[in-house]
């Protein structure tokens, strides 16, 4: 890993806010309608219980981090959280690691490949890369705190709760689909066993790796769950700190990167923040210091992210003036380069 030599020195953070309370329920309002009949994607259907889902449903919700909520469509609609659970259950285990642990056991950078992909494991000599595709997630749920995969599971299980700020439940038949279907999570599984990257029971990880992604929340479960890495690791709704501020930095470093797969540099781009996406049709996006925001919606592109999600954080991001990488000059000044 880069040696960084910042030993010793101060952390100051970089906020601001968000515009005043209406305009934000009206920007969430026309972030909703603006692409409600975008009918562009397709459901996942490689878990058959996803295929069940109904395309139309649409949910948007924004909670600021003095845990204010506004919210459009259906962002009381529940779903599984797939792939987004992936985010927090690396912000428990990084809490319990440390910062430089699980970088250099799990890793931080990008695949450039599919979420499930075995290849990305074999091209870096077994290493599982990072912990927002399927490798490093393994690799990740293998490391959480418990004796046995059940006491794992129970810690996931409330962790991700005290990121929601309520009891989250599994759901029963999208577990058992895709337990009955995992294959592939089972061989990435034994091929980073064969790399003495796992420790545990390869079987055992996946199921409870299988169960984290069962966890049933809504867009606004997710938008609290994400205002919660947007706050520092309080839950602006509960006030309960949940994680340290630096395992948010981390977290939102690795979700930068790799939130999106294989689109990551294509959505870093687009909308310039934090975000991490599931096959269900869930998307969370965190404005550091201000907010997070959950979305909702079943069809997904050829990466395996939500489209009408992608559509409504890229309109909030620029309203609302969330790019993290968007400034404006301090004084205004003449419009000529000046070149010397
Ligand atoms: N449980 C899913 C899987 O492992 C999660 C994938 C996703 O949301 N991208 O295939």
């Amino acid at each position: 890993m880069l040696d960084v030599n910042i030993d010793g020195v101060e952390q100051a953070v970089s906020t601001g806010s968000l515009p005043e309370w209406g305009r934000v329920d009206d920007l969430v309002v026309a972030a909703h309608e603006r692409n409600s009949t975008c009918q562009d994607g397709s459901v996942a259907d490689y878990i058959p219980e996803l295929a069940q889902a109904d395309p139309e449903l649409f949910g948007v919700c924004v909670v600021d981090v003095d845990g204010g909520e506004h919210a459009a469509g259906d962002a009381a609609a529940e779903f599984s959280i797939q792939s987004i659970s992936k985010a927090f259950v690396y912000a428990l285990v990084c809490e319990e690691f440390g910062h430089q642990a699980i970088a250099d056991l799990v890793g931080v950078n990008n695949t450039g490949l599919a979420f499930n992909s075995v290849i990305a494991i074999e091209l870096n000599d077994g290493h599982p890369m990072n912990p927002m595709v399927n490798a490093g997630a393994l690799a990740t749920t293998a490391l959480m705190r418990g004796l046995t995969a059940a006491d794992q599971w129970e810690a996931i299980k409330s962790g991700l709760s005290s990121f929601a700020g309520r009891e989250l439940e599994l759901d029963q038949v999208v577990y058992r689909s895709e337990a009955a279907t995992n294959t592939r999570n089972r061989a990435i599984a034994g091929l980073l066993e064969s790399y003495g990257r796992i420790k545990r029971p390869p079987l055992e990880v996946v199921d409870v790796y299988t169960k984290q992604c069962s966890l049933r929340v809504s867009a606004r479960d997710l938008a609290v769950m994400a205002a919660t890495l947007a706050d520092g690791g309080v839950n602006p709704v509960t006030g309960v700190r949940v994680v340290s501020a630096q395992v948010c930095r981390d977290t939102l470093a690795v979700l930068a990167a790799n939130g999106l797969y294989e689109r990551s540099g294509e959505w870093l781009f687009e909308i310039g923040l934090p975000g991490k996406s599931g096959v269900a049709g869930g998307l969370i996006t965190i404005a550091p210091g201000k907010a997070g925001i959950g979305t909702f919606s079943p069809r997904l592109d050829q990466a395996g992210n939500s489209v009408r999600g992608q559509q409504a954080t890229a309109y909030l991001s620029r309203v609302l003036g969330l790019n993290i990488f968007a400034s404006a000059a301090k004084q205004p000044k003449d419009n000529t380069l000046n070149v010397d």
